[in-house]
């Protein structure tokens, strides 16, 4: 047992703080010091290095990664009754901004490598919705745990199919298809600026992307209840979904610093594939994209997942299972359209596991150390 060794949370969010908190401290010091605590001129910063960090043209910072994506419904007007096509094996707030605007998430099956959209089961879906006469509005994707979808694919089909196109970025801004860098696909990218995710803040936070003009004027006017010349001039229904400024200070260090971070965290999913043993099934990433990892997920063997939890925790290793139920399972949800086979969801939902993730490349030997240690226990049990 490695008990002489420091514990290594799934995630780490005190390292990266100790190299900059001094610029966060100044940061926000300075907003307290000008005191224009909502859309202050951290915000538009913000947005103006993220168009560039990303090559959108636009992108207009929100509350969090669900406004994020109920911003980019509305603005693509979804209507209830109407149904958006999304994986089955991601977090709930994909559908929950779907079903929260009266429309119908119907889900789709995964690819078991990528866990990502499996396009067999996207034609599939469409097909079996516009059979039980559903009408299909468009398409989230969603780059789960970082690593992007296969957008030429997906963009060739829903083209061909005249469905609109919302990419949930939450887990993957920093990641890059075929060299274009995430925020610059699809009619609209959502992200989230949650505090574990690759670029985090200090409460709640998101944005949207856009190349399109209109549809940008539209989810700035949303993001303040729908306002037309000023805030008292209303001309649709919108909801509060601005960006703190103080938040909008954090993001603006934790940039400067993100691109260097994207490195690490490739170093540390390299040597985590480098080390872990054979017994469990590392990520693959194609070599046409790149994962800012915002989680490193493995498969483990059939029924061990409990137990190999259990010896890494003892072992001072935190881990966590994303995601333990599809959502065409969950209560909320079960009662949603979806394909009509769910394979690869049902199998990733029971042997997926979230390694942890740092700054630091050489905790992998340390988790592959205590993994095997972990597997040769249950051997011998
Ligand atoms: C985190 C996350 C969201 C929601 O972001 P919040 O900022 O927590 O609202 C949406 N979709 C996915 C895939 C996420 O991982």
């Amino acid at each position: 047992m490695n008990t002489f060794k420091k514990p290594i949370p799934l995630v780490n969010l005190a390292t990266q703080q100790k190299r900059i908190r001094h610029k966060i401290d100044e940061a926000i010091a300075r907003v307290l010091d000008h005191g224009m605590y909502i859309m202050g001129p951290e915000v538009s910063k913000l947005e103006q290095d993220l168009a560039k960090f990303t090559g959108a043209k636009h992108v207009i910072t929100c509350s969090n990664g669900t406004d994020a994506l109920l911003l980019a419904l509305m603005a693509k007007n979804l209507q209830p009754g109407q149904a958006v096509l999304l994986p089955s094996f991601t977090f709930s707030a994909t559908a929950e901004a779907v079903a929260y605007l009266g429309a119908i998430p119907y889900f789709v099956d995964v690819c078991s490598r990528t866990f990502n959209l499996d396009i067999s089961s996207l034609k599939l879906a469409y097909q079996e919705a516009h059979e039980q006469g559903y009408d299909v509005a468009g398409l989230i994707s969603v780059d789960l745990f970082g690593q992007p979808c296969d957008y030429d694919a997906i963009e060739t089909w829903r083209r061909q199919k005249n469905i609109w196109l919302i990419c949930d970025a939450a887990q993957s801004l920093g990641s890059t298809y075929r060299g274009k860098s995430i925020g610059s696909i699809g009619d609209i990218t959502t992200t989230s600026f949650y505090p574990a995710k690759p670029l985090g803040c200090y409460g709640d936070g998101g944005a949207v992307f856009t190349d399109d003009n209109q549809l940008a004027s539209i989810m700035r006017s949303l993001r303040v209840h729908g306002e037309g010349s000023n805030k008292y001039d209303n001309v649709r229904v919108g909801m509060n979904a601005r960006l703190d400024t103080i938040q909008a200070a954090i993001l603006l260090e934790k940039l400067n610093v993100f691109p260097d971070e994207i490195l690490q965290r490739q170093a540390l999913a390299n040597a985590y594939q480098e080390h872990l043993p054979s017994m469990v099934v590392t990520p693959w990433c194609p070599d046409d994209r790149t994962s800012t990892w915002a989680q490193y997920t493995i498969m483990v063997p059939d029924g061990c997942r409990g137990d190999i939890q259990r010896g890494l925790s003892e072992q001072g290793i935190g881990t966590c299972v994303y995601y333990p139920i599809p959502l065409h399972k969950q209560l909320a949800y079960r009662h949603y359209p979806r394909v009509s086979q769910m394979t690869n969801c049902m199998r990733l939902a029971e042997n997926v596991l979230s390694l942890p993730i740092a700054l630091d490349s050489s905790i992998a030997v340390d988790v592959a150390g205590a993994l095997n240690d972990t597997l040769k226990h249950m051997a011998n049990a």
